[in-house]
């Protein structure tokens, strides 16, 4: 900024304060101060964002539909894409304004539940940055994924409601409202646009959310009548649909409300998108033209109500035949896969759907007879197109639909979209070969690199010269002309001291422990299952807590073990791994024989907010889900682009991470895909168990009383499913116990080689200069070349 716009700053920002709080300028508040800011920024984005929306009005645009946009803080990543972060901080310094709590003072917007919501963030970010037409379609709830409070080692889930006291980021557009019909209910469709601001590049594009409200606030004639519940209860009822985020991760629940928030969304943004077709295309306005400039990319099953929704749409309110319809719905559809477990595959029972919305039913069911139609000409038989169909067994199968219906269907890494290959949706690459393809994940620099880590970044722009990098992550490979200068990898060595300094005056903060900043940090934090394994990470602590026991002067680097994860509030065995976690915590870290050396710290509530302290802070990575069960991961790129190495399994962008920055600079363990695959149907955890005295002894501490689940039974819940299944399945269902030595080794080897300084600092510039493949621009781009063919601007 130059001066005279800096003056035109902190002037419009002390009035807007003044004018909004009507209070003098020392009266105010933290979030006064806030707001003011959000505010002031609005009104600097207000003319591009008019802009954006003018220019791009006859353009062909990509549609990105998503159930979650885990968006977190927009304070600073605005001013940090604005290009005005640093002089806004100082602005308000001079001011005698202090930016750090004001930035404390806001909410997470925590729209989603983990990797997949955290993606439809990133990559909105990436398309303003690219300067491609993406508009983001979504639900405005009320609550976002509940915060999560650790009480006496046990999760309690506490409301979030993060907009109670305003949302300074969204601009209501009443006029933009619409109408969504359920079989026994109608309610408004209010649309809350959010500015996505591009990287220095003017572009503004628009997330548009939205929120479900009842035509009338109450019933004035039972109000009137004394009948006061009545008189607000279709209110309620109304408010009810987009009240929530459904906070089961890859589980199945809530089903007829659920259902209704899928197609809510869906319908507000399909009617959306109609409508500004019909005023904006007037020439063009034959809906086969539809295609030409609407693509769809449907981030998972959730959005899938949207193509029975198009359709709907065009033949009951625009005239258009059935058969039209669904061949404008073929050229518009694309859909990416997020997982292979069955459990996220969503499946409706018949009676739910026609509860919902009884069009759509007719609709999907006619789409289904057409799909049957067409392997029989084909000559199918009926017992062959059972895998297709739509409908089986009173069921609605979305990822069928979806993949029948939609022209292109993508997994989110390579491992992954092989496996849909080979096997979730192998039936279907038998006919459809060509439609399926592969985009690897990727995450935004600008959130991940350029605001979590300044330190880092000055150091980049420094070595290299440029801040080309930011734009263009591919760049980094340049860093590569350092890997032998001592110089340079002590002044990264220095960096991550400094962010594990700060990381660990943050945890002394919030969670009450101290930790030693030269230890060893290796972090595990994401959402918490079986598949992903941190009970594996615990009992190798346990392990390893045993030993220092046993030999206190054993050889060992110090090592704090940092995890920090959400459980769905109804997964009994996860909530058994939190408390598992925190009580190992509990028993290592007042033990004063091993607590020099051996510290565990479970940090509450993770988030987007703490991501950005944990992952520059990382030494060590833990990404060790059981192979073939992670479709991909972004967690694991956060902590590559920070400088972290991975601990990895050959599992989701784990493999490609190897690839890229050379196995030998990380630490691979565990078990491939095609190995478990040759073990599936003889594998015995037992022999394991019985034949290894160590996997034994850790084994056995969850049952020994040596940790205590408050009589819960949460540890004999996981020793069970360990060695002692109930059911007459096998145990140990991830193999924890055949990877537990080779898990134990890596880290091992971790240690030891921890201590070479210099030569661990190598690897660390090595990953960082090899993350550039892992940027979400690149993945976007892929998106807008092979499947949207949008152009950028
Ligand atoms: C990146 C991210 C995730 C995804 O982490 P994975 O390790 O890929 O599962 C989940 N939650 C938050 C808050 C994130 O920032």
């Amino acid at each position: 900024m130059d001066e005279l716009r800096k003056n035109k700053f902190i002037e419009t920002y002390t009035e807007n304060l003044q004018r909004i709080t009507l209070k003098s300028f020392d009266d105010t508040s933290d979030k006064d101060r806030y707001d003011a800011l959000c505010d002031t920024i609005m009104g600097l984005i207000n003319q591009e964002w008019r802009d954006c929306k003018r220019k791009t009005r006859n353009q062909r645009k990509a549609y990105y539909f998503s159930a979650e946009f885990l968006i977190g803080r927009s304070l600073g990543n605005n001013l940090i894409n604005l290009g005005i972060y640093d002089e806004v901080k100082e602005l308000l310094d001079e001011v005698g304004i202090d930016f750090e709590a004001i930035e404390n003072y806001e909410d997470d917007a925590a729209l989603g539940n983990g990797g997949l919501g955290r993606l439809a963030a990133c990559f909105m970010d990436s398309a303003a940055t690219q300067g491609l037409n993406l508009v983001g379609y979504g639900v405005r709830y009320r609550e976002g994924i509940f915060k999560q409070k650790i009480e006496d080692g046990f999760q309690v889930e506490r409301g979030d409601s993060w907009i109670k006291n305003g949302d300074g980021w969204s601009i209501r557009v009443d006029s933009d409202a619409k109408i969504v019909r359920f079989r026994d209910q109608q309610v408004k469709a209010v649309p809350f646009d959010m500015p996505v601001v591009g990287f220095e590049n003017g572009v503004v594009n628009t997330l548009r959310l939205w929120q479900a409200e009842p035509f009338e606030e109450f019933d004035f004639g039972k109000f009137n009548n004394y009948e006061y519940d009545q008189a607000v209860s279709e209110k309620n009822r109304a408010e009810d649909i987009t009240r929530v985020l459904y906070p089961n991760d890859m589980q199945r629940a809530g089903k007829v409300l659920r259902l209704k928030q899928q197609y809510f969304f869906c319908s507000a943004s399909i009617q959306d998108m109609v409508e500004k077709y019909k005023k904006d295309y007037p020439e063009d306005l034959k809906f086969e033209n539809f295609s030409k400039y609407h693509v769809i990319q449907l981030n998972d099953t959730h959005p899938i109500m949207a193509i029975p929704e198009l359709i709907r749409v065009l033949v009951d309110e625009n005239g258009i035949f059935f058969d039209d319809a669904l061949a404008i719905a073929k050229e518009v559809f694309a859909f990416t896969n997020h997982t292979v477990l069955q459990e996220a595959l969503e499946r409706w029972d018949r009676d739910i759907v026609l509860e919902v919305s009884p069009r759509s039913l007719e609709i999907i069911e006619k789409i289904n007879q057409i799909l049957v139609e067409d392997f029989k000409q084909r000559g199918y038989s009926e017992e062959q197109i059972d895998p297709y169909r739509i409908e089986r067994f009173g069921q609605v199968h979305m990822a069928n639909l979806a993949i029948y219906v939609g022209f292109s269907v993508n997994g989110v890494a390579a491992l992954h979209t092989e496996i849909l290959k080979d096997d979730t949706f192998s039936h279907w690459y038998k006919v459809r070969p060509e439609i399926f393809n592969n985009k690897t994940n990727g995450i935004t620099p600008r959130r991940w690199l350029v605001y979590a880590n300044r330190e880092l970044t000055s150091f980049i722009t420094q070595k290299l010269g440029t801040d080309q990098w930011k734009y263009d992550l591919s760049l980094l490979k340049d860093l590569e002309k350092y890997l032998d200068d001592e110089k340079v990898l002590n002044e990264l060595l220095n960096i991550k001291q400094i962010k594990k300094e700060q990381l660990a005056k943050y945890i002394l903060e919030k969670e009450g422990i101290k930790v030693d900043p030269t230890s060893i940090f290796d972090i595990q934090v994401k959402r918490i299952h079986e598949y992903k394994r941190q009970h594996l990470n615990i009992l190798h602590i346990i392990y390893l807590y045993h030993k220092l026991k046993k030999n206190p002067d054993m050889d060992f680097t110090p090592t704090t073990f940092i995890f920090g994860g959400k459980a769905a509030p109804g997964y009994f065995r996860a909530k058994g791994m939190i408390k598992l976690a925190n009580e190992v915590a509990r028993v290592v870290n007042s033990d004063p024989d091993v607590n020099k050396k051996l510290k565990v710290v479970f940090v509450e509530n993770y988030r987007v907010t703490y991501g950005e302290k944990l992952f520059p802070a990382a030494d060590v990575s833990e990404q060790i889900s059981t192979a073939g069960k992670e479709a991909s991961g972004t967690g694991n790129m956060k902590f590559m682009l920070n400088g972290a190495l991975t601990l990895g399994t050959l599992d989701g962008a784990n493999i490609e991470i190897f690839d890229h920055a050379g196995e030998e600079n990380n630490y691979r363990f565990g078990a491939t895909v095609e190995e478990l695959n040759e073990i599936m149907d003889t594998y015995n955890p037992v022999e394991f168990y019985s034949k290894d005295s160590d996997i034994k002894d850790v084994v056995d501490s969850l049952v020994s009383g040596e940790f205590k689940d408050n009589n819960t039974y949460m540890f004999l819940d996981i020793y069970n499913e360990l060695i002692n299944p109930q059911n007459g399945q096998r145990g140990d269902s991830y193999f924890l116990l055949k990877d537990f030595k080779s898990y134990a080794k890596a880290h091992e080897k971790i240690n030891k080689e921890y201590r070479d300084r210099l030569e661990w600092s190598r690897k660390c510039l090595k990953n960082i200069a090899n993350a550039g493949f892992f940027s979400s621009d690149r993945t976007i781009l892929d998106y807008a070349n092979d499947i949207w063919k949008i152009d950028q601007e």
